[in-house]
């Protein structure tokens, strides 16, 4: 073994590369300026999102989200903690949902899943746990906002266990109910407890103090009663921590606390570091996978253009997947065995733009000068590699776009085909409307609002979208194109995918695709995802 491939195994063992999901509100932002603030990444609070009413907007890049407050664009957070350094990819965490967030799980090795107490599970919690179940993420699960007045903890992880076939293994366990939280019990522990006293006023973290199990007895009475008895009930029925089947992606540890009052959070930080898989080797396309200590590989998972509004620049998101990344080396892009020269590699915190001279597995760097990269794109050294592509996910919004002003349609024509090969949008496009009214499609609808905004400050060719009353789409073929092209009954119809070539064919609803099943049972009619995967 080389010393490259050595420092690249060694490296790995100690990276920890994961994300947060959850549905919006549930307090993403809030957990993830906390769980960097225990590892001091950052120095104040704040400095993660720019929310209104919080300090800093580092993973604010564009002016439409500093307009409205909004993280669009994803960044990543570096810190180390207990001998191990984590990155912490950050999804979109706006109200809507775009294809980015998948994206980013691309990238990582395990997810958090935060639950807000009060409210269980949200339409966007599943969504993002099937992305995760579907590329095999094991999932930790977070529940939030103990604090406030929620739902009980048993019936939660019920919840969990009943509608994402997931057992919970509840790792921390609170002592008094939702709204009354005194401390958590470590399962692993459970001779103590941790108590957690809130500064009035709540700005500040909650002070941890460790009692026996007398002393809380004592002092919490029948909260801890209660709270012992319900994790030895759990416990009884099996519900202990269990590596093999969270790696599996069938059980998910459990952890109880509340981001704002710090409460929690440090036991979660442990366990993103003692249960989290380090990362492994990466499964190529077409069979064999790739060792961590093989020569350098990575994944593009992002394109993210004119981040720096001084110069017109585009940046690839890179995950490192093998390897050592050295800035300044030339490296092979694998869908055409062109050379790459990666002098422009950045750290990607938000603003903060520092060179990165070496990355190892589980890093993320930003190369810059990246026009020629797409997402899904594998770079490689050494031996070649190539990652399976990227799933392209199951549109829900459709829009025609045309250009505002028709004396500007060379540069409509240049800005829709650069937001396409960035996965801004899809774009679709059919003979019946022509080149001038290509057919936008979404998995969530800001990705449109971003296109205008972009259209109109970058190509200089503001767009008029007009939103079409489709919300599913299907693979087809040359057969459901004809069908649903001659049908007057069927709503719908069939466009194809600028980006790969693919017939979709688009409906308003259910029903309408499930009639359109029954009248030509010989055409292709597949969901996406699975038919992309
Ligand atoms: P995001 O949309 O998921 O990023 O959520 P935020 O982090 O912005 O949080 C949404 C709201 O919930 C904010 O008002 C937070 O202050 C609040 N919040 C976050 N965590 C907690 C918590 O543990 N307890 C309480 N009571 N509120 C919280």
């Amino acid at each position: 073994m080389n010393a490259a491939s050595a420092a690249a195994a060694t490296e790995a063992a100690r990276r920890r590369t994961f994300a947060v999901i959850s549905h919006p509100d549930a307090g993403k932002s809030t957990l993830t300026e906390a769980l960097a603030l225990h590892a001091r990444a950052i120095t104040e609070a704040g400095a993660v999102h720019g929310k209104s009413g919080r300090r800093g907007v580092a993973s604010d890049w564009m002016e439409m989200e500093k307009a409205r407050g909004i993280s669009v664009t994803s960044a990543v957070l570096q810190f180390e903690h207990q001998e191990c350094v984590l990155n912490l990819l950050d999804t979109p965490g706006h109200a809507d949902f775009s294809e980015d967030t998948y994206r980013v799980l691309a990238a990582v090795d395990c997810a958090v899943m935060l639950i807000d107490a009060a409210k269980g599970l949200e339409e966007q919690t599943r969504k993002l746990f099937d992305v995760c179940r579907h590329r095999g993420i094991p999932v930790i699960t977070f529940i939030n906002k103990w604090d406030r007045p929620g739902r009980e903890a048993l019936e939660l992880l019920d919840e969990i266990e009943s509608e994402f076939r997931l057992k919970p293994t509840p790792v921390t366990w609170p002592v008094g109910e939702a709204g009354y939280l005194s401390g958590l019990i470590d399962a692993r522990r459970p001779e103590r407890m941790l108590r957690y006293t809130r500064t009035p006023g709540g700005a500040q973290a909650a002070t941890e103090e460790v009692l026996s199990a007398e002393q809380a007895a004592l002092d919490q009475g029948v909260d801890w009663e209660r709270a012992t008895e319900e994790l030895e009930l759990l416990q009884a029925d099996g519900a202990e921590y269990d590596e093999e089947s969270f790696l599996a992606g069938k059980s998910t540890p459990v952890f109880f606390g509340a981001a704002v009052s710090n409460i929690g959070v440090r036991l979660l930080l442990d366990a993103v570091v003692e249960l989290a898989p380090a990362p492994g080797a990466r499964e190529l396309e077409g069979g064999g996978e790739r060792a961590v200590d093989a020569p350098f590989s990575g994944l593009v998972f992002k394109v993210q253009a004119n981040m720096d509004p001084s110069h017109r620049d585009r940046t690839a998101f890179l995950r490192v997947c093998s390897g050592v990344f050295e800035r300044g080396s030339t490296v092979t892009r694998a869908v055409n065995g062109k050379p790459f020269a990666t002098k422009y590699a950045n750290s990607v915190f938000g603003q903060d733009r520092s060179s990165v001279d070496i990355a190892y597995p589980g890093d993320v760097v930003g190369l810059g000068n990246a026009g020629a990269l797409r997402v899904g794109d594998t770079l490689y050294a050494g031996t070649p590699a190539v990652f399976p592509p990227m799933p392209t996910f199951a549109p829900e919004h459709f829009a025609v776009v045309r250009p505002a002003d028709i004396g500007r349609s060379k540069q409509f024509r240049r800005g829709i085909a650069q937001l396409d090969e960035e996965g801004v949008v899809q774009v679709l496009v059919s003979d019946l409307r022509g080149d001038q009214a290509p057919v936008l499609a979404a998995v969530g609808p800001m990705q449109f609002d971003v296109v205008s905004h972009r259209m109109e400050n970058e190509f200089s060719a503001p767009v008029r979208l007009e939103m079409l009353p489709y919300h599913l789409a299907r693979a087809t073929d040359a057969a459901g194109a004809e069908g649903l092209g001659r049908s007057r009954i069927i709503r719908g119809e069939v466009l194809t995918r600028v980006r790969d070539k693919e017939l979709l064919a688009v409906f308003p609803d259910r029903w309408q695709a499930a009639s359109f099943e029954r009248a030509f049972p010989d055409a292709r009619l597949d969901p996406l995802l699975a038919a992309h995967e």
